[in-house]
């Protein structure tokens, strides 16, 4: 994955090509070598735990890494199109298929993975592009190559092909902070979101969460399922500048990477990432939850939605037309005061129906408009209409982005911010 790995294990190969020819005397001590190598290796894995490779770990990170970003336009099509705008050469487990100057390609499945007239067995051609920002997808430009993977429609089974640009961390982050980031804030809280966006992405990929739990063959979406990413769409000299100024940067904690979570406004206090997102989420201290002063008074701290009773049994209970809502309360709440857990009251029914705040009732009723779960009690009810009033928006763990803003505006650095929302982590330059 990085040049330090590569450079280990050649160092080993070596030793043991060259065991045959030396003297026996050499051989002892490099067995002797190896045998305290292997001591050494034994204690300190003891020292840290069970023997395993966790790839949270920031000991072997020395250089960018490259990731893969399966794109929203091209996930388990029929057919897309792309081109290179210089040379390219497209190459699979045998080698390389074809090499030029111009490609506009189109991809589609014929019995395996067609680009134009070639046809590949293999499960993944990848197209490698001369000059970085010669490929573009769906009119926008992207840096790195491009990796068409054979994969299948998930209700039918029907053979797709797959896009996925494999960029380096640095480049694909520049194409992040113009989509999820608003520019016009202050340069410290924008540093500090590259620098959670940069762990986020380190750690995703170094896990292979996607390809793990949800069966992709890339390590992260190009929407909000992941990190919003745009290629070189949104890309300005600004962007570029705040990456490139906070280069190698990620947040630790205990040698460690983590999820590095981050929603709009919190609301007031962020909750433990485990009790609001659930089992994929660690139970670790920079994820445990912090107090947010700075968020308050801005455009999401409070916010009202009216709903019809209608409306809302439509949602919640589609399939019943005779339901009728009487009105709602929260049965458990977080820490932070997030709604894990509502109860909805109906006409004739001697019990109420318990469903998750979330995603029973917030995503089933309307996300946008409900903007998180951090409702004021009592849930209040007028006629026909049932009123919620919240604070905050978003799933509210991990940084506050609204917050950050503010810290910065205050004076606060980038890792004062970051060590704000994610208590005993710190900022450490990898590469
Ligand atoms: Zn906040």
């Amino acid at each position: 994955m990085n040049g330090r790995t590569d450079e280990r294990v050649n160092g080993y190969a070596g030793y043991n090509q060259g065991g045959e020819n030396v003297r026996k005397r050499k051989l002892i001590s490099v067995a002797a070598l190896l045998a305290v190598a292997w001591a050494g290796f034994f204690i300190h894995a003891c020292a840290a735990g069970p023997i395993f490779y966790d790839p949270a770990r920031v000991g072997d990170i020395s250089d960018v890494p490259r990731v893969r970003v399966g794109l929203s336009a091209g996930l388990r099509v029929e057919r897309i199109l792309f081109s290179v705008s210089g040379p390219y050469a497209i190459t699979d487990g045998r080698g390389v298929l074809e090499s030029g100057e111009q490609l506009e390609a189109a991809v589609s499945w014929d019995g395996g993975i067609r680009v134009n007239q070639l046809v590949s067995q293999d499960p993944i051609v990848r197209v490698t592009c001369g000059r970085d920002g010669d490929l573009a997808i769906g009119g926008v430009r992207y840096h790195g190559d491009v990796l068409i993977v054979a994969d299948e429609d998930r209700q039918t089974r029907a053979p797709r092909v797959t896009l996925v640009n494999e960029v380096d961390l640095e480049d694909y982050l520049k194409g992040v902070v113009g989509k999820e980031m608003a520019l016009s804030a202050g340069t410290e809280a924008l540093k500090a979101q590259v620098i959670a966006a940069r762990t986020y992405a380190m750690y995703e990929s170094r896990h292979r969460t996607l390809s793990e739990i949800k069966g992709e063959k890339f390590d992260l979406y190009d929407d909000e399922r992941s990190q919003v990413y745009g290629g070189m769409e949104r890309e300005t000299a600004s962007a570029r500048r705040l990456v490139d100024e906070t280069r190698g940067l990620f947040v630790v904690w205990d040698g460690r990477l983590f999820k590095t979570y981050y929603s709009s406004t919190c609301g007031g206090h962020t909750e433990p990432a485990r009790l609001i997102l659930g089992g994929e989420a660690e139970d670790i201290p920079p994820l445990g939850g912090a107090a947010c002063a700075y968020c308050e008074g801005s455009k999401y701290y409070r916010w009202t939605e009216a709903f019809s009773k209608a409306e809302l049994a439509k949602k919640l209970f589609p399939e019943r037309s005779d339901i009728k809502i009487l009105g709602l309360r929260v049965t458990k709440r977080l820490p932070g005061g997030h709604a894990t857990e509502v109860a909805v009251r109906l006409e004739g029914a001697s019990r109420e129906v318990v469903m998750s705040a979330n995603d029973g009732f917030r995503r089933k009723v309307d996300p946008r408009r409900i903007r998180s779960t951090l409702w004021e009690e009592p849930i209040q009810e007028s006629g026909d209409k049932i009123i919620l009033t919240g604070r905050g928006w978003g799933h509210g763990a991990g940084l506050c982005q609204v917050g950050a803003y503010r810290m910065a505006d205050a004076g606060k650095s980038a890792g004062e911010i970051l060590e704000h929302y994610y208590p005993q982590a710190a900022v450490r330059k990898l590469y």
